[in-house]
């Protein structure tokens, strides 16, 4: 089956985890600056297992205005899941991902968009500051950002998230990136082109709660990292050259103790801390590479990133075959 291709030119891209505070309010305030734009724009929600009413706000979204296109997926794959598969059915000759609390101001997306018409394939909004969120959180947000921009050989912009307007290009180039633990911002980066930013102040939830829980953070966190570097694994080697370097030099002088100073200690003491450092030394190091064996598996088995329960654009199977 076939659409004409590309009679869109804005899609706009909402993942939706429990956000039923939210979507009425966002709804009116994309129509309110996306209506003046005079673009052909969509709407693509996509339900990631929410637990409370957002799926029928949506529905009555999608039957009031033909724009409103949705999937429903069969349970909870997480925010870069629910992004990538708005983008796989989005048909628009550009695509702005939005988070649905509001945090992201709707009111930069024109700016956004004419700036891509500058001759650029990307541009992201950067966040100058952070309202309403916690001290925990900004803090790690931060650390993330530049120890990331630290170790991975390419250039990820710091304090930026997934807020951005991206050109038909982009979208198709990240179609072709199959790796299952995705990091959405890191895979564009990496795609090139020509990228840029505009600043601005992020707003605190408008309402409803968090669904970014500590252990998706890791997890995101995580994928960050060990989808761009290999740094970690680098420094698992390198300690672990440091660390027997040291023990060899002990060793050397132990044997020197014993058979030619003849003047040794019963030394509980030092091999109880040689055996605590070691050990620990060797699990962080297994801990390292399984994290990289992890992700290496998750892509050995191909399933299918996310399955469909329900959707009303026409492309899209619900659950898509495994090939
Ligand atoms: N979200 C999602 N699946 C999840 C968690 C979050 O689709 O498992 C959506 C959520 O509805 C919102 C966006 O991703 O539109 C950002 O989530 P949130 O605001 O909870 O993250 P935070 O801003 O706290 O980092
Ligand atoms: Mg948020």
């Amino acid at each position: 089956m076939s659409l004409p291709s590309h009679s869109v030119d804005l899609s706009v891209i909402i993942p939706i985890y429990n956000e039923e505070e939210n979507i009425p309010a966002l709804y009116e305030r994309l129509r309110g600056v996306l209506d003046p734009m005079n673009v052909r724009y969509e709407f693509i929600f996509i339900n990631d297992g929410s637990r409370d009413q957002s799926l029928t706000l949506i529905h009555t979204l999608a039957s009031r205005d033909p724009r409103v296109r949705y999937i429903d997926f069969s349970r909870n794959f997480g925010h870069q899941i629910a992004v990538t598969a708005g983008l796989d059915l989005s048909l628009g000759e550009a695509a702005c991902i939005i988070d649905a609390d509001l945090q992201d101001p709707p009111e930069l997306i024109p700016r956004l968009y004419d700036k891509l018409h500058e001759g650029y394939e990307v541009v992201y909004a950067k966040r100058r500051s952070r309202q309403g969120e916690s001290a925990a959180k900004k803090l790690t947000a931060k650390l993330f950002y530049r120890i990331l921009a630290s170790i991975t050989n390419i250039s990820i912009p710091v304090d930026t998230g997934d807020f951005r307007v991206i050109s038909r290009k982009v979208v198709d180039a990240l179609k072709q990136m199959p790796e299952q633990n995705k990091f959405i911002r890191g895979q564009i980066s990496w795609i090139g082109y020509r990228q840029t930013y505009l600043e601005y102040d992020r707003a605190e939830r408008a309402g409803g709660e968090t669904g970014y829980t500590y252990r998706k953070m890791i997890n995101l966190a995580l994928d960050g990292i060990t989808g761009f570097s290999d740094a970690p694994l680098k420094a698992a080697t390198i300690s672990g050259f440091i660390v027997s370097g040291l023990a060899f030099l002990v060793m050397v002088y132990t044997l020197y103790a014993r058979f030619v100073t003849h003047h040794y200690e019963p030394g509980w003491a030092s091999l109880m801390v040689s055996i605590l450092f070691l050990g620990g030394v060797q699990l962080i190091a297994v801990g390292v590479i399984g994290e990289y064996i992890a992700r290496l598996s998750a892509n050995v088995r191909q399933r299918p990133l996310y399955i469909i329960s329900d959707t009303n654009i026409p492309v899209a199977q619900p659950a898509p075959a495994l090939t």
